[in-house]
């Protein structure tokens, strides 16, 4: 997502490079170029417009700095007003002082709700409340058996009284405010602080589903109403996000499907047209596809400057300390690497999600990111299949894998020998490598110190 959008403000401030200061007409055909990538990206005209004014007027009064060239100090003052229409500060979820904190999710059939349901489930439950789901969605065939197979995935229970439909050809029966009432009843009654209510969509908006969302906000009084947009839906986006802003008065944005290659700037524009905050972003089918969302870091992505802080969350939230420890010590005890250690460290890299997405954090990932692409995921199931296939006593002392190991470990894992040889044959490299590290003696081409 934002991938084109991105490429094109780099490309801008690279232009800028080198000026020692900038001249009106340098300031007006950067702000054009951005002004032509926003646009292209989908972002709403309105925006765009507010955008490009205000980094204008601030480059143009740009104070000489002694720590930031010229060009560096325009990625500046795009970063914080891109900063600015994504909402400004991180909103977290507000939670009820007494009782259960209730959650409404609101959006058009197929924006992603349900699936978000199971997400914001689980991400609660890992910060230590005890979630229920709510099944209010009578009316999408199969809505409640989804929500039903989404809370056994997350872990959370789901309040399921009613059936729903099955088939788009059965009329709805139920009382879907009846539901998210008796659902909030539920939870106080068996303890959960946290009550998320999925409710239903349509394919678009229309008076019923607007008045039916009303009637459960009303009833139930949530303490969040959560819009949930598809982000991939390109212009439609901002009139979809005033329609509902207008008809349930939402309290935050969640931006879902962000994974797509859409352009995605109409996504961008919510926020600033609806004056509510981006809170989460959804960014896959999985239930820990899911983020909590941050202007600040969204911005640095977008500018290809990062997102360094929700790298290592990720990274935080899946790494297991112990074993983090024990690899430590294979640097200060100079013990072996061995094909073992190997195996932990992927499956610790495995943890962490899709390879793919942590690299595309990493600043600079814009310029790497054919190579990213071509990137194959299975390339990590190989290694792990040879590294399955060697004996205990293999893989902690490589040495003895000869000619004839080799074509048992191939034949043993489907892959060639030739594959086996190179697996070998970058194992040793990194052998050697920890032991440099171990000795202080850093990475060839690097400082000692840094690894
Ligand atoms: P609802 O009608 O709003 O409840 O939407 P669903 O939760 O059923 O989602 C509609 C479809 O979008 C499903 O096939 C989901 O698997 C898919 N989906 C939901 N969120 C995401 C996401 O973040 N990324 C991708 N790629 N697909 C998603």
């Amino acid at each position: 997502m934002f991938n084109s959008l991105s490429d094109r403000l780099t490309a801008t401030f690279k232009n800028l490079k080198g000026k020692g200061r900038l001249t009106e007409a340098d300031v007006d055909a950067t702000v054009r170029e951005i002004r032509r990538a926003l646009l292209d990206a989908d972002v709403a005209v309105p925006v765009v417009r507010e955008f490009t004014a205000a980094v204008k007027e601030r480059a143009l009064g740009l104070e000489v700095s002694e720590a930031l060239n010229p060009g560096q100090q325009v990625v500046k003052i795009v970063n914080e007003e891109l900063q600015n229409i994504l909402g400004g500060q991180t909103r977290r979820i507000r939670m009820a002082k007494t009782g259960p904190t209730i959650i409404m999710l609101a959006g058009l059939q197929g924006a992603g709700k349900t699936t978000l349901a199971g997400k914001l489930g689980k991400w609660l439950k890992g910060q230590g409340h005890r979630p229920l789901l709510v099944a209010s969605d009578l009316q999408r065939p199969n809505a409640v058996t989804q929500l039903q197979v989404v809370g056994e995935r997350a872990g959370v229970p789901v309040y399921a009284p009613h059936p729903g439909t099955t088939s788009e050809f059965d009329d709805p029966t139920g009382d879907p405010v009846q539901v998210a009432r008796d659902g909030v009843a539920q939870a106080r009654a068996r303890l959960h602080d946290v009550v998320i209510v999925d409710t239903a969509g349509r394919l678009g908006i229309d008076e019923a589903l607007m008045a039916q969302a009303r009637d459960i906000r009303d009833a139930v009084q949530p303490d969040e109403v959560l819009f949930v947009i598809d982000a991939m839906v390109g212009q439609d986006a901002v009139n979809t996000a005033q329609a509902f802003n207008e008809g349930v008065d939402f309290t935050g944005v969640v931006l879902s499907k962000l994974d797509g290659d859409a352009r995605g700037g109409a996504a961008l524009s919510v926020a600033s047209v609806t004056g509510k905050p981006i809170m989460f972003a959804s960014t896959g089918e999985n239930v820990d596809d899911f983020e909590q969302f941050h202007p600040d870091r969204m911005a640095s992505r977008i500018l290809d400057m990062g997102d360094v802080l929700t790298l290592i969350e990720q990274a935080e939230k899946q790494w297991d300390r112990a074993e983090a420890e024990k690899m430590a010590r294979k640097f200060t005890d100079q013990e072996d690497f061995t094909f073992e250690d190997f195996l932990v460290q992927m499956q610790q890299l495995r943890k962490m999600g899709s390879m793919k997405k942590m690299l595309m954090m990493m600043p600079g990932a814009a310029g790497m990111r054919e190579q990213l692409e071509n990137f194959d995921e299975r390339e990590i199931d190989r290694v792990e299949a040879i590294v399955r296939s060697m004996t205990p006593h293999e893989r902690v002392a490589p040495k003895i894998i000869n000619g004839s190991r080799r074509a048992r470990i191939a034949k043993g894992s489907g892959v060639t020998v030739s594959e086996v040889n190179q697996l070998m044959e970058r194992f040793a490299q990194a052998q050697k490598m920890m032991k440099r590290l171990a000795q202080g003696k850093g990475v060839p081409g690097m400082p000692a110190g840094i690894p």
